[in-house]
């Protein structure tokens, strides 16, 4: 899907989606009863009980600099891999150029976390930095988290990978809620991982333009509107219930421009109530 839009104020953003991947449908649905998800799905489910997750990239350009959210799972996958996950379609660098950015003009890096479809991207196949003059904004808990010995953290992370970007990562590492250009800011959110964050967008000026949120995986698809249904690789899905009712209820009071992480149809939205829960309402903008 292409879309982009202008913001107001000076900023523009465009989704980049970095090629699709595919998860197992139980597993994105947690603790949710097939029965209460299956019609949802219905059309996309493959015979294997999986789901084509996209994975989406946001370039955000304000009059200070450019900010790219997520790098996808990059070029970097083992065939292997790449078959077990089931990877195909454009990875980030290519899928930039195609849309007009030039990857060596990004600023700044902003990752929602480290999860190796999110960080894939920050090398290109050769091994070296994709993005020559950015720095990478993640949060310091999160690189902590990734390159721990816990057993489960081996699947979600390529830590051989993070290990590769560690340094340039510690240069830009984030200790809570930064600005981290003008109207964009980080926002620490726990809950998919320890140290997960959202990246929210208000463009600043004497004409303020429209807010937008994203809230990386703690938003995949459009049922992750009801925060009580997280996903099984949620690490800490009490702080993810908690975390998404207050962003989702700041996001239905200010009108945020919602952006979800890996819906491949309908990623861009809003919030809107639904009882004690939320509802995401897609738009179908050809941008602006
Ligand atoms: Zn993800």
């Amino acid at each position: 899907m292409a879309w982009s839009a202008d913001l107001g104020a000076g900023y523009r953003v465009a989704l980049i989606q970095a090629g699709t991947f595919w998860s197992d449908a139980g597993a994105l649905f947690g603790p949710v009863p097939r029965i209460l998800w299956d019609r949802l799905v219905s059309d996309e489910l493959t015979t294997d009980w999986r789901l084509g997750q996209a994975l989406n990239c946001l370039l955000i350009e304000t009059p200070a600099g450019r900010v790219l959210v997520e790098t996808g799972i990059g070029e970097r996958l083992n065939e292997k891999a790449r078959e077990m996950r089931r990877y195909t379609g454009e990875p980030i660098l290519p899928a930039l150029r195609t849309a007009g950015f030039d990857p060596a003009t990004v600023d700044i890096v902003a990752m929602s976390h480290l999860h190796f479809d999110h960080a894939g991207g920050l090398l290109d196949a050769t091994g070296s930095r994709a993005f020559l003059r950015a720095v990478i904004v993640a949060q310091r808990a999160e690189w902590e988290v990734a390159l721990g010995t816990n057993s489960r953290l081996v699947a979600s992370y390529d830590q051989p990978e993070l290990r590769l970007v560690r340094d340039w990562g510690a240069a830009g590492w984030a200790d809570g809620e930064r600005e981290i250009l003008p109207g964009v800011s980080v926002v620490p959110t726990g809950g998919h991982s320890a140290g997960h964050q959202a990246v929210i967008v208000r463009p600043t000026g004497p004409r303020p333009g429209r807010p937008l949120a994203f809230f990386g995986d703690l938003a995949m698809r459009p049922w992750s509107a009801n925060p009580r249904w997280v996903t099984a690789f949620d690490d800490f899905p009490l702080d993810s219930v908690q975390v998404k009712g207050e962003l989702f209820r700041q996001a239905v009071a200010e009108d945020w421009t919602i952006v979800l992480s890996h819906e491949p149809r309908t990623p861009i939205g809003r919030m809107v109530p639904d009882r004690d829960r939320f509802m995401f309402e897609p738009v179908r903008a050809a941008g602006g």
